[in-house]
C-alpha cells in the first residue's frame, strides 16, 4: 500500500484530525470570536508563534474553518496551505493582491471570468498595476508579451464562458523562466481533475460557492499555494481581514465529501448531453472540452482527470432567450455546479479585448445530478420551441 491515497480518499478523509472533530465524524460548527487563554504567558506565547491550527482570534478560525483548508490543501499534493475567503471573487482578489504591487505588469488571459477583469480593469489599475490581456490559446507565445515589470501570468482554464483549454505546462515553463508567479482559476476542473500544485501553479484558486460546496447554498472561495507563494497569500489574507464563518465552512465541507462522486455524475451526464446536442440540426457549435473534436481536446486529454459538467452550445438559427425560457429542468440564474441543472444566455464578445468572439451568443448549461434522459427530453422541446 502506498502512503499517498488516491483523491477520492483524500475527499473523504483530508482535514478530519481527532483532536478538530472529538468523537465525531465530522468537526463541529465552532461558533466564536474570542479564544480564552489560560494565563498570560499563554497569551503572548500565541502573538509569537502565529501558527495555523492553533487557537489566536476568531478571525484566524477554529477546528471548523482549518478542517475544511487542510482537506483542500490535501487535495492539491505539493501544496503548502489553503486560505479561506467569503466567495471566489474575494478569493480572485486575495491572490492578486498578495503577488502585485504599484508598478507591476500582470498577464490576464482573456477569457477571464468577467470580475476578475473588473478587478483588474477598475481597481488594480488605480493603484497603478497594468494588465495586459492575452489570447487563452498563446501557449508559449506568452513569453513574447512579458516585459521588465511583469510580475505574474493569470490564467483560467477552461474559460468559464467560452471553454477554451489553456497549454498550461507551457506557460508555467515560460513564468518558471523568467521568474514570474502563476495563478489560476481552477473552479471548473476543482483540484480533484487538476491538481493545479503539482503542475507547477504556485495559487490555485477555487470558487468553492460552484462544485466543493455543491448544493447551491454556500457562497465561499479558496486560494492554495505552493511553498514560496504561501508566506504572501497568507499574510495579505490575514491584513485584509479575510475570514469565513464556520458555518459557511461547514456546509462547503459537507459539499467537499461527496464531490468525487458527484463530479462523476456531472462529467457523464455532460458528455451525454453534449454528444447528443452535437447531432442536433439546430445546434451550430458544442464547446466542450471533453468532447473528442472540441478545439483544446488534445490538451484537456493530456492534462484534465475529468471533466466537469459546465459547457456551452450555439445555435445555427433560432433564439437563444427563447430556447432558456422554454426549459422546464434547468434554472435560469447565475453561478453554477450545484446538484440543480441551470442555463443561462451568455455574449462572451462583451468581454474580450485581445482576442475576437465571433461565436454570438453561448447559452451556458450546468448539468446536474438529474436523469440525463429528463435533460435531454427537455433540451428537446425546447430547441424545437426555439
Ligand atoms: C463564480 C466564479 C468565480 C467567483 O465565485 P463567487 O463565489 O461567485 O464569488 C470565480 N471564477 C469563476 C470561473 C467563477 O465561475
Amino acid at each position: 500500500m502506498s502512503d499517498e491515497t488516491r483523491p477520492a480518499t483524500k475527499v473523504v478523509q483530508g482535514g478530519r484530525r481527532k483532536d478538530w472533530t472529538g468523537p465525531a465524524v465530522n468537526p463541529a460548527v465552532w461558533r466564536a470570536s474570542t479564544a480564552l487563554y489560560d494565563d498570560v504567558a499563554s497569551l503572548r506565547a500565541g502573538v509569537k508563534t502565529n501558527a495555523d491550527g492553533e487557537f489566536f482570534y476568531g478571525r484566524r478560525g477554529m477546528p471548523t474553518q482549518w478542517s475544511l483548508a487542510e482537506a483542500l490543501t490535501a487535495l492539491e499534493p505539493g501544496a503548502e496551505g489553503t486560505m479561506l475567503y467569503p466567495s471566489g471573487a474575494a478569493a480572485v482578489a486575495g491572490a492578486l493582491l498578495g503577488v502585485l504591487k504599484p508598478g507591476d505588469h500582470l498577464l490576464m488571459t482573456d477569457s477571464a471570468y468577467e470580475p476578475t477583469r473588473r478587478l483588474c480593469d477598475e481597481w488594480l489599475a488605480a493603484y497603478g498595476i497594468s494588465t495586459t490581456y492575452y489570447d487563452p490559446l498563446v501557449g508559449a507565445g506568452v513569453a513574447d508579451l512579458v516585459t521588465d515589470t511583469t510580475r505574474a501570468i493569470f490564467m483560467e482554464s477552461p474559460g468559464s464562458l467560452t471553454f477554451e483549454v489553456q497549454d498550461l505546462p507551457a506557460i508555467v515553463a515560460v513564468a518558471k523562466d523568467r521568474g514570474l508567479t502563476t495563478l489560476l482559476d481552477n473552479t471548473w476542473a476543482t483540484p480533484l481533475y487538476f491538481p493545479a500544485i503539482e503542475k507547477g501553479v504556485d495559487l490555485s484558486i477555487v470558487a468553492c460557492t460552484k462544485y466543493i460546496g455543491g448544493h447551491s447554498d454556500v457562497m465561499l472561495g479558496s486560494v492554495t499555494a505552493a511553498p514560496g507563494a504561501w508566506p504572501a497569500l497568507r499574510e495579505t489574507a490575514q491584513i485584509l481581514g479575510q475570514c469565513v464563518s464556520p458555518d459557511d465552512a461547514y456546509l462547503t465541507a459537507r459539499g467537499l465529501r461527496t464531490l468525487d462522486v458527484r463530479m462523476a455524475r456531472h462529467r457523464d451526464s455532460g458528455l451525454e448531453i453534449a454528444r447528443w446536442l452535437k447531432g442536433r440540426a439546430e445546434v451550430a457549435r458544442v464547446l466542450y472540452p471533453a468532447l473528442p473534436d472540441c478545439p483544446g481536446h488534445e490538451i484537456f486529454a493530456r492534462d484534465f482527470a475529468g471533466a466537469a459538467g459546465l459547457f456551452g452550445f450555439t445555435l445555427a438559427h433560432g433564439d437563444s432567450a427563447r430556447l432558456v425560457d422554454a426549459l422546464r429542468h434547468f434554472g435560469i440564474g447565475y453561478s453554477w455546479g450545484g446538484y440543480e441543472s441551470l442555463a443561462l444566455p451568455t455574449e462572451p464578445g462583451r468581454y474580450r479585448t485581445a482576442t475576437r468572439w465571433t461565436g454570438g451568443t453561448v447559452v451556458r448549461l450546468s448539468i446536474g445530478l438529474e436523469d440525463p434522459r429528463d435533460l435531454i427530453d427537455d433540451l428537446s422541446q425546447a430547441l424545437v420551441a426555439a
